[in-house]
């Protein structure tokens, strides 16, 4: 073919494509990914139509922010951190995409004791524990696969699986056994598209905190299928008296785990989003290319916020016991006082949490015949009583209402109470007897 005859093949093609793709008017579309990326809280909450009661101060007992109401502040060791971080200049420029040396270390330190040792190259800095967890599906899922998810759960799994074209599927929790995993239902849900499951414990929505048996139990599952554990234990610690928090990359010994956290919860600070994956893998299955693939993934944000992970060393070692137990203490008593209160109101049920930050509370609706579901009778709430809890749909379970106890516990005591007065006005005895799961 001559020049020329390329040139003009050439110039056909390309005004044919530019016919093709209307280049000549604007047409700008979303990508497939955003298009499904959902958050189904916030849409829910959107649909939300009734406006408060106007005469009573609004209560959100449906935000899990900790920091809202102002109760709850980090601890002065970690502001002070924070202040030498920023003074010391040499935290402005880029760190490498997983994290610098010294932060990394910092958390390979929190997390070693005399059983087991982390090394900072097993450590990625994040974005806040959701990239954690958006960096550990991404990097085990594809397309075509899917990932074990509990139900009720936090809605952000489905939200990053559902985007990236991965399928999400359910197993159940049992509320009658303190929210434990249904294992035949997990080991049921398992097939050859699994690439990975997780689990969250402590658990949001439910407060749960699982056994050190029960762990054992899903580990023996993970490992009979062969399937890694994504862990998303942003809550680890955060247990109530009398219950102990075991992570499970302290009981492996064989399924890899991805441990995420993060100092959103545990020290009050979500919005700095410092949050980190540990690759737990004593066998080296994860060697092969899931290290490098969570490695490459990093390099799509350049890393974490610099100047946190400058103060990082400092906020792991010198926050001082007391500010935990403090916190573990007002939680403690915020859920026993909730529990208590809420336990006396017939149609009501709730399930007392061991830790985290939230209570799940069942509403028994053939005792409420004026509301159809759970939405309904929350947006009742809200529009009689201005206290706001989140809808059990918001967790993939319909007739339960979240309630985070973070709130003062003079506002905890005022959202109880509004509570008891509108179940009362709501409530009808039933003569069939009220059918409660348990
Ligand atoms: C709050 C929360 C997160 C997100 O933590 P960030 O560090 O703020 O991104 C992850 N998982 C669960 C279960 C949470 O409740």
């Amino acid at each position: 073919m001559s020049e020329l005859t390329t040139a003009f093949t050439n110039s056909v093609v390309m005004s044919i494509n530019v016919g093709e793709t209307s280049r000549s008017g604007w047409n700008v579309q979303a990508s497939l990914i955003a298009k499904n990326t959902h958050n189904p809280i916030r849409s829910i909450v959107e649909s939300i139509v009734v406006e408060p009661n106007p005469e009573k101060c609004v209560i959100a007992l449906s935000i899990g922010d900790p920091t809202t109401f102002g109760n709850l502040k980090p601890a002065r060791e970690v502001i002070e951190a924070v202040q030498e971080s920023v003074e010391s200049q040499a935290y402005n420029g880029y760190a490498p995409s997983a994290g610098f040396q010294e932060a990394r270390l910092a958390v390979a330190e929190y997390y070693s004791d005399q059983h087991v040792q982390i090394d900072p190259s097993d450590v990625i800095l994040c974005s806040g524990c959701s990239s954690a967890l958006d960096i550990c599906i991404t990097a085990l899922a594809r397309e075509g696969q899917n990932i074990l998810l509990p139900r009720p759960g936090f809605s952000i799994y489905r939200t990053l699986a559902v985007g990236l074209g991965i399928s999400v599927k359910s197993y159940n929790l049992r509320p009658e056994l303190g929210w434990e995993i249904d294992l035949d239902d997990l080991e049921a849900q398992i097939d050859e598209f699994t690439a990975a499951i997780v689990i969250n414990n402590p658990s949001n929505p439910c407060g749960s905190v699982y056994s050190r048996e029960h762990l054992l139990d899903v580990l023996d599952i993970a490992a009979k299928y062969c399937v890694p554990i994504i862990a998303d234990e942003i809550y680890e610690y955060l247990v109530f008296p009398g219950r102990t928090f075991y992570s499970l990359a302290s009981l492996s010994t064989e399924v890899p785990i991805l441990s995420c956290s993060g100092l959103a919860k545990r020290f009050l600070v979500p919005g700095w989003r410092m949050g980190w994956i540990v690759i737990h893998d004593r066998d080296n299955i994860l060697d092969k290319e899931i290290r490098k693939g969570l490695q490459c993934l990093t390099h799509r944000t350049i890393g974490s916020n610099t100047i946190i992970q400058g103060a990082l060393p400092k906020i792991l070692k010198n926050t001082p016991q007391r500010f935990f137990d403090n916190l573990l203490q007002t939680l403690y008593a915020h859920a026993k006082l909730t529990y208590n209160y809420l336990s006396q109101i017939p149609g009501l049920k709730p399930i007392m949490p061991d830790g985290a930050m939230y209570m799940m509370v069942h509403i028994d609706l053939s005792s409420f015949p004026g509301f159809n579901s759970e939405m309904d009778f929350v947006q009742g709430l809200l529009a009689e009583e201005s206290v706001f809890c989140l809808p059990g749909q918001c967790f993939d379970y319909p007739s339960y209402m979240r309630l985070v106890i973070t709130v003062p516990q003079d506002v905890l005591e005022e959202a109880c109470l509004r509570i008891q007065e509108f179940c009362s006005r709501h409530h009808v005895k039933n003569c069939l007897q009220n059918v409660i799961p348990y």
